[in-house]
């Protein structure tokens, strides 16, 4: 079932790292969760390039689905400007197919996805079927407070729909109830590596790149 664009076009990995991945028959399949505002956008990317691995933003690819009006983002559209999730069977269906496209044959990183308990138990199907695991979860820690002000400064100068102050303390409040018990799960899983949110961009990609240095050697030690 397809309903609109899957892809992002800015995220695709640079060919030589894929290439990379390629001869050395290396996969690598990892999560960024964390709070609105966090930065888990940017931070992905940066993994993503190095890695030569896709990033999947959930929120981009809605949000290029409401730009388009596909029947995707007509049914997105509402949850969104309220700061709600999407319901979990859209969201799953949708995740299903981006994932069975040929650029996440060496890994992914997803960004924004799972965010529920259902989506976890999803995936976990997903990969089941691909014969994959997941190889970590990176968790971008940061203050409530911090992230308000942050979420405030961009609607400012990016002008998105779900960016006003009500809909950013709804958004973090949903974070709290249906994500942040995935960080538990995701813990006892021994899966899961926290990374300070906190600071210059640069120096949390370099800590970010440290925590997917240290997934890989655990991976590679298991
Ligand atoms: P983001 O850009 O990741 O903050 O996502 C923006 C919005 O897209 C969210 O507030 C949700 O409405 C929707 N969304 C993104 N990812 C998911 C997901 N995994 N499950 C449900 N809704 C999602």
């Amino acid at each position: 079932m397809r309903h609109g664009s899957l892809t992002n076009p800015s995220t695709d990995p640079t060919q030589r790292n894929r290439a990379n991945l390629e001869g050395k028959g290396i996969t690598m399949r990892l999560i960024i969760m964390g709070p609105p505002g966090a930065g888990k956008g940017t931070q992905a990317r940066h993994v993503a390039d190095r890695h030569g691995i896709p990033a999947i933003s959930t929120g981009d690819i809605f949000r290029a689905n409401v730009t388009a009006q596909s029947p995707l983002g007509q049914q997105a559209q509402k949850y969104m400007d309220a700061g709600e999730y999407v319901p979990d069977a859209v969201t799953n269906a949708m995740v299903r197919d981006r994932l069975q496209l040929p650029d996440c044959r060496n890994g992914f990183l997803l960004d924004g996805y799972p965010r529920t308990l259902d989506q976890v138990a999803e995936l976990d199907d997903l990969l089941a079927g691909l014969d994959a695991h997941l190889d970590g979860v990176l968790l971008l820690a940061a203050e409530p407070e911090e992230l308000v002000q942050r979420l405030l400064g961009r609607a400012r100068t990016e002008g998105r729909a779900d960016d006003t102050e009500t809909v950013i303390r709804r958004r973090l409040a949903v974070y709290e109830e249906q994500t942040a018990p995935l960080v538990g799960a995701y813990e006892e899983r021994r899966l899961l590596v926290a990374v300070d949110g906190l600071g210059e961009v640069d120096e949390v990609t370099d800590r970010i790149h440290a925590a997917v240095a240290q997934l890989r050697s655990e991976s590679a030690a298991f």
